[in-house]
């Protein structure tokens, strides 16, 4: 099956075109032609990578009509990082239809610029909660006309808190729309948003609930806790055309494994929630740029990063919450490609291999460190691939009877040893005095693992536990809030014991914890008074507001700072080839991204 097979107008298969895109993928497949012919509403399992966007957004193009200036189409987003690929999305299927015109609203920017789009008569609105509430709220944006509510990545929005701004919004649209649910999984939570507001709707499922793509594959290593950082270098060293993201569990982890990385010279750079959003935005756009090669992110930061071709994603510590590897896996082997999901774990942690195991539905592969000799032999291949594939510039002519007189006397061999010599004597250097990195596991420490299997299985159990009342606060991750204060102010504050205390799940803006049933009362009683930084806490019954039975770091975050990729084998002596920190791939040696990318020299040591 083509596009053209499903109807599509031509300013839109020409967009496809220019995009590349060849065929349907599969949701892409079974949502069209349904949407396209029958205004029903939609119920899709699907994770991102499946080409959904496209699947809910091309039938929108069709159907709405963009000689009128009003609100058409209404596609909600749990962050800012997902609407804004969505809405850039959009812009790329429309780019040659005449007159379309998408808003994008979300917090934390002027709200007046998002009006202005509105008001300049867009047809589809790519929104986050919270600010489309808002701009309802001060009448900026009607919904009266609209004919297709998209909710994407609905179980996060509910885990973000967001139900109840979703019913509004729902509620406030006509009801002879259609509404078109995406989501990656589904708990009670979002089956019942479709029981309350959809109508027999069409059903499809892209991949199981919870299992991984196929083509991504998940590989352990143990490691001593002293050689984390040694470990995730030789990876890297493995991998030189890698492009990845480095996983951290802290903010100031994630700085610190970052600047190390670009200290030695890779093509690395931090995203994490002390940097500013223009920061972020900037790391951003040079990550997609491939103008780095390796973020080093905190879960919440790399939340809707939405980049194809990343080729590995390293979890360099594994993430607290075992639910999270999922949504760092799930950065690679997007759009049918193919990726990689490292863990470095200690001994200790083996019993995490196992639950992941369990989530996933899928086993780890164990990997071996690769030996200084297995690394410098990859280093040397790429070397070679590189300057076999490296273009010879016409103006190195006029130069060219000079070099030959200097190398006159030598021998072919010889001068080969001395230009890769010239480029690979740190690299030999720092090899030479390598060690065995892997850590072997002893029977108590596979004990221990499946001790803390099953207790992390019994967390689990308890998390939809009905003698739990969940609250929620106003506060979250960025205004400095963690576990440990929540904690300090729940007991201060109720007067009741650390133990009474249940789950805690900080987000970046908000946050939510758990008591037994029994206090309830007193806790929200207690909580009136409480303070966080000098600003008076709301603390609420979650009720609504309840987040699911998973726990995800919502954000919007992406960040950073500033090195230049590029690196250099500082102290070779001879100029470096390096191309000024930009590493655009080409050619093909090895490696999952299949890209020679040649500017990444390293300073080892
Ligand atoms: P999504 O699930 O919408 O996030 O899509 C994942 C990625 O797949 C997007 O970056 C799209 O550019 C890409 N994609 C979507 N549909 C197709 C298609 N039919 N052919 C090739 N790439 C696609």
């Amino acid at each position: 099956m083509t596009f053209e097979d499903l109807g599509l107008r031509p300013e839109v298969l020409q967009a496809l075109n220019d995009l590349g895109f060849e065929k349907p993928t599969p949701i892409q497949k079974e949502a069209i032609p349904e949407l396209l012919s029958s205004q029903r509403d939609l119920v899709g399992l699907a994770q991102t990578g499946t080409g959904k966007t496209a699947a809910f957004g091309l039938p929108i193009v069709e159907l709405t009509d963009f000689t009128k200036k009003h609100v058409q189409a209404l596609i909600v987003a749990p962050t800012r990082e997902l609407g804004m690929q969505i809405a850039s999305d959009m812009k790329t299927f429309t780019k040659h239809v005449k007159g379309a015109k998408i808003a994008t609203i979300y917090g934390g920017a002027s709200i007046d610029t998002q009006a202005r789009e509105i008001r300049g008569g867009a047809q589809i609105v790519v929104a986050t909660p919270g600010r489309l509430i808002d701009m309802m709220k001060r009448n900026i944006i009607k919904l009266a006309e609209v004919q297709v509510v998209v909710l994407d990545e609905a179980d996060e929005m509910l885990n973000m808190g967001f139900k109840e701004d979703i019913d509004s919004i729902l509620e406030q649209t006509p009801e002879q729309r259609n509404v078109w649910l995406f989501s990656a999984t589904m708990p009670k939570e979002v089956a019942k948003i479709a029981k309350n507001y959809m109508d027999n709707p069409f059903e499809i499922t892209v991949g199981t609930k919870n299992t991984t793509a196929a083509n991504l594959k998940h590989v352990y290593y143990t490691i001593k806790e002293r050689d984390r950082y040694p470990a995730l270098k030789r990876i890297l060293d493995l991998h030189p055309n890698i492009y990845g993201v480095i996983f951290c569990r802290t903010k100031r982890a994630t700085q610190e494994v970052a600047d190390k990385l670009m200290q030695d010279g890779y093509s690395a750079e931090p995203l994490h929630g002390d940097l500013s959003q223009g920061q972020r935005d900037a790391v951003m756009a040079k990550f997609r740029k491939k103008a780095i090669q390796m973020l080093v992110a905190t879960d919440v930061a790399a939340r809707g990063i939405d980049v194809n071709d990343i080729t590995h994603v390293v979890n360099y510590n594994l993430p607290e919450e075992v639910e999270n590897y999922t949504h760092r896996s799930g950065r690679t082997a997007r759009a049918g490609k193919h990726g990689i999901s490292v863990a470095l774990v200690s001994p200790r942690e083996i019993g995490k291999i196992k639950s992941i195991e369990r989530i996933i539905g899928k086993e780890f592969e164990k990997g071996e460190i690769p030996s200084g000799d297995e690394v410098s032999k990859a280093q040397l291949f790429h070397l070679i691939e590189t300057v076999k594939t490296t273009e010879v510039k016409e103006e190195l002519g006029k130069y060219l009877p000079t070099i030959l007189e200097q190398f006159e006397d030598l021998e072919k061999e010889d001068i080969i040893k001395l230009f890769v010599s010239s480029e690979f004597n740190p690299m030999l250097e720092y090899y030479q005095k390598s060690y065995d990195l892997n850590a072997s596991v002893s029977s108590r420490d596979r004990e221990r693992g499946d001790r803390d299997a099953g207790r992390e299985r019994g967390r689990n159990r308890g998390r939809n536990d009905e003698n739990k009342q969940r609250f929620h606060v106003n506060q979250g991750e960025e205004g400095g809030l963690n576990k440990g204060a929540v904690l300090r102010l729940v007991c201060q504050h109720s007067d009741i014991s650390s133990g009474e205390v249940g789950r805690i799940d900080l987000f970046r803006e908000f946050s939510f914890f758990e008591v037994d049933k029994k206090f309830a009362d007193q806790v929200l009683q207690g909580m009136r008074n409480a303070e966080f930084n000098g600003e008076g806490l709301k603390v609420e019954f979650a009720g609504d507001k309840k987040g699911g039975n998973r726990s995800r770091n919502g954000s919007r975050g992406s960040n950073n700072n500033g090195s230049r990729g590029g690196g250099g084998y500082k102290g070779n002596g001879g100029g470096s080839r390096s191309g000024g920190g930009s590493s655009h791939r080409k050619g093909n040696s090895g490696g999952v991204g299949g890209g020679g990318d040649r500017s990444r020299r390293r300073r080892r040591g």
